[in-house]
């Protein structure tokens, strides 16, 4: 290595020390965040190449910058396996990440002050769905739709019935904390009948759908979003595919409406990831995700959890702990010591507030893409319960973290080195 470009180590010790505890934290723990996966050596390789130093404002032949001779094949590389994963017309694989996708979407087809309709965020919906914190719900008119009180589902009634009453420009469905099939033919009734422009946010469930785990919106929605980096197990990033008629606006919305030059490492890092997701076994490894969060949710319930819906047709389910004597954030807490990471989460119609709400969220992807199946998720919800029992416990807490830390042993995760 020539003295003028050390590796990270040495012109970092700080830095890479840093990277090397991140790296023995992914192993040794039981990663249950829902939104989080592992993505593959192959992919992180191609998202720290040399094409993170690329400008290359515009699209692929139409750039504002020479020495595009790279950069436009594997953009276009991209766009073309991820056409063929999602059978979608259009694909824009340049949004940083799911949020700013959302906000493309918005700056395509609204105006401020513009009617737009989501799932509440208590209900399990996304911050970028109209939330009153969120610039979605500062800038445009937010009309919030929930799930039933008595089965916690999205209730379609409500949401047709505030589609009649408001007649939104934008009709978004997409969760990210919610257990169940979306029915995506019936939010597209619903926007027929009001005019609005129908919006499938896939961010968690992407790797899912396009595994065949989870009903696809591509071809009913107008438009559908997602992250790259959740169930798609790509680096951290956003795309949007759309039908046709969309496609200029969506394009322009993303560049030059709400971003500058693209990620193209990211780029390369999807396509990576698209290409992994064409293989036969993603669709082995969707349906595992859904398999394991089944036998996670049905063991929960046999100790006696709250699984809310009482169970789960996806990668996560949410559930309420409060019959068990801790909050969601006690029980987050002392998990996190017993090498069990996840996240406390407000359950519908929670009475508590956010910050220390009456659930937790676990969701499989990352555990399945070590390996882990039935066994692992029965022997999991054994230590959540005994952890529950005694989340004080600090001996109790290092002992099953022992015990976690061998089980993780046998299931190496990819792109971990230890
Ligand atoms: C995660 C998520 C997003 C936002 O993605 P970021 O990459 O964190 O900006 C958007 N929508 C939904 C439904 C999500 O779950």
């Amino acid at each position: 290595m020539p003295a003028f470009d050390p590796a990270l180590a040495e012109s970092d010790p700080e830095i890479s020390r840093l990277v090397a505890e991140e790296n023995r934290l992914e192993h040794d723990k039981l990663r249950l965040i829902a939104s989080e996966n592992y993505a593959s050596r192959a992919v992180m390789e191609a998202t720290g190449s040399v094409l993170t130093n690329k400008y290359s404002e515009g699209y692929a032949h139409k750039r504002y910058y020479e020495g595009q001779q790279v950069v436009d094949q594997v953009e276009e590389l991209a766009i073309a396996r991820l056409k063929q994963l999602f059978g979608a017309d259009h694909v824009n694989v340049q949004p940083y990440s799911g949020s700013p996708a959302n906000l493309a979407v918005y700056l395509a087809f609204c105006a401020p002050g513009d009617t737009i309709m989501g799932l509440a965020l208590p209900a399990g919906g996304h911050l970028t769905h109209g939330h009153s914190v969120s610039i979605t719900g500062k800038y445009f008119k937010s009309v919030q739709y929930g799930v039933r009180k008595d089965d916690h589902r999205i209730d379609l009634d409500e949401v047709r019935a505030l589609a009649r009453q408001h007649r939104p420009k934008l009709l978004w469905c997409g969760t990210t904390a919610y257990p169940r099939t979306l029915d995506f033919g019936a939010f597209r009734a619903i926007a027929d009948e009001v005019g609005a422009i129908l919006v499938a946010d896939i961010a968690h469930i992407s790797g899912l759908v396009c595994g065949g785990a989870h009903p696809s919106p591509v071809g009913i929605a107008d438009v559908v979003t997602s992250t790259t980096h959740k169930t798609f197990r790509g680096p951290r990033g956003g795309m949007i595919f759309c039908k046709k008629e969309h496609a200029a606006a969506i394009d322009r919305a993303v560049f030059p409406g709400l971003q500058g030059g693209p990620h193209n490492h990211v780029t390369a890092g999807i396509a990576v990831a698209a290409r992994e997701a064409l293989a036969p076994e993603f669709k082995t490894y969707a349906a595992r995700v859904v398999e394991n969060a089944r036998t996670l949710a049905a063991a929960l319930a046999e100790r006696g959890f709250g699984v809310i819906t009482g169970g789960t047709d996806n990668h996560l389910l949410l559930v309420d702990v409060t019959s068990k004597g801790v909050t969601g954030k006690q029980l987050a807490q002392a998990l996190d010591r017993a090498g069990i990471v996840l996240n406390y989460n407000s359950v519908p119609f929670d009475p508590r507030k956010p910050f220390d709400p009456s659930g937790v969220r676990i969701g499989t992807p990352a555990m399945t893409t070590r390996g882990m199946g039935k066994d692992e998720m029965r022997a999991l919800a054994g230590w959540i319960d005994r952890v529950t029992q005694a989340p004080g416990d600090e001996a109790g807490l290092a002992k099953i973290a022992a015990e976690v830390k061998d089980l993780c042993a046998k299931f190496p995760a990819p792109g971990i080195r230890v």
